[in-house]
């Protein structure tokens, strides 16, 4: 995974210890819930349905409710827990009950026998509903629907009022604690530009690719993919590589290492000092492009920096009359007035440098 902003991943990134998962997997310690001591009891909650609403209404923290949500898998509906103060992660509940949708409005009136706002853990109607929740609420006190209109229940225990699976399917979030060092995570957008697969004996059993043990036995090969896109990579560079001018090219990568601009191809000097730096350039075996189109010396300083070529090489008439060609370094800006003689040396050194 490369750091972007451009990126259609994220991933949680813990700066102390080195942590890092993709935030499909990631795992965090909960923002700290303090356990509030109330009764097991109904409590009348006139049209009052988020959990925010209820918070302000009861008094009560947000992180000491229970969120419930009715989710449509192709075999039957299931009912998804977690924190009042966390959200479902898709992927991390699709992991555990396959491809779903949120039930509709009227769907959750037909299955729990009451409205959307009102619904929760205890006393449904149908008590074969599969029940999954977040394991940070597995244990404490707290509020959910009464699965009654207008009543929600105050002081559910989990481990006493309903029996679920408890699973990790919680998003994280940025500055949740690391479960390994308890430093703040970070969450990054990132670009996916590797993998790694481990396919086990998917392949080897059914094509028994087998090998010997130490004993002599047979032992299908255990299995494992993994792929580098190279269009990513630089796709992942470009985005963390750029100005406002264009690409800046890392040396490591860049297609080309130089790309020379002669801004008068009619002028005599000027190409026979081009041809030169070309030969000197090959020798060293440096990858070059060279502009030698007749067009006006500000397109070719615009497409050169656009294109972003590491170096370039400006052979102009005005410093070529003092001995001097000019080499620009396009992630700096820099510029150095050298012998043409020298540029193919100097641009080999800074390549090194880089
Ligand atoms: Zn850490």
């Amino acid at each position: 995974m490369a750091p972007s902003d451009a990126g259609e991943d994220e991933i949680a990134l813990c700066g102390r210890c080195g942590y890092a998962a993709n935030v499909e997997l990631a795992v965090s310690v909960p923002p700290d819930y303090t356990p509030i001591d109330m009764p097991f009891e109904e409590v009348y909650t006139p049209r009052i349905k988020t959990v925010d609403e209820v918070s302000r209404f009861l008094n009560l923290p947000p992180q000491n409710f229970i969120k419930s949500l009715l989710l449509i898998t192709k075999d039957a509906p299931v009912l998804a827990l977690v924190r009042g103060d966390e959200e479902l992660h898709e992927k991390k509940a699709q992991r555990v009950i396959g491809h779903y949708r949120p039930a509709h409005k009227d769907e959750i009136v037909e299955i729990l026998g009451v409205e959307a706002g009102f619904i929760g853990p205890v006393n449904m109607i149908n008590q074969k509903i599969r029940v999954i929740a977040s394991t940070s609420i597995k244990s404490g006190l707290y509020v959910g629907g009464a699965n009654k209109k207008d009543y929600h229940l105050k002081g559910i225990n989990p481990e006493e009022h309903f029996k679920a699976e408890w699973h990790d399917i919680r998003v994280v979030r940025q500055d949740e604690r690391c479960v390994r060092c308890g430093a703040g995570l970070k969450i990054r957008k990132v670009i996916e530009i590797g993998n790694i697969f481990k396919l086990g004996t998917k392949y080897s059993v059914p094509l028994n690719a087998v090998y010997l043990n130490k004993d002599g036995a047979e032992v299908p090969i255990i299995m494992g993919s993994y792929g580098i896109g190279p269009a990513r990579v630089a796709a992942a560079a470009i985005e963390q590589n750029y100005d406002a001018n264009g690409i800046i090219w890392p040396v490591s990568i860049a297609p080309f290492a130089v790309t020379i601009l002669p801004l008068s191809v009619s002028d005599e000097e000027t190409a026979k000092v081009a041809d030169a730096i070309c030969a000197t350039l090959k020798s060293k075996g440096i990858d070059f492009l060279i502009d030698d189109r007749d067009i006006r010396p500000g397109i070719k300083f615009k497409d050169a920096d656009l294109t972003g070529i590491p170096y370039q090489i400006v052979i102009g008439a005005k410093t070529l009359k003092d001995g001097l060609v000019e080499i620009k370094d396009r992630r700096t800006k820099e510029t150095t007035k050298i012998a043409p003689e020298k540029a193919a040396e100097h641009v080999s050194r800074l390549m090194i440098v880089i």
